[in-house]
């Protein structure tokens, strides 16, 4: 068994907002488990470095951003950002 990445898309392609977290732009991936199960996430596109700087939390999205179906991992990418945008800061602006 092998585990791979592979890009299928971005935002030229595909609606997604980009990263709630840095604001780069956002890719989509299709993730090999093995040879018959394929899923699909978005992923924020800021690996970082390397080196000192360790990128974006969301280049690694947690196991609820994997989906069986592009619609289902894009949607689930723009309603988190949704949620994020339509939360109260707390600050006045
Ligand atoms: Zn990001």
């Amino acid at each position: 068994m092998k585990e791979e990445f592979k890009k299928i898309g971005d935002e030229t392609h595909y609606h997604m907002e980009r990263c709630p977290f840095c604001g780069n732009q956002a890719e989509l991936w299709e993730h090999q488990l093995n040879e018959s199960a394929y899923r699909k996430v978005v992923m924020c596109s800021n690996g970082g470095d390397g080196l000192n700087d360790e990128g974006c939390p969301m280049y690694m999205p947690p196991e609820g951003f994997y989906r069986a179906t592009k619609t289902d991992a894009l949607n689930a990418w723009n309603m988190r950002n949704g949620t994020y945008h339509d939360d109260p800061q707390g600050e006045a602006a």
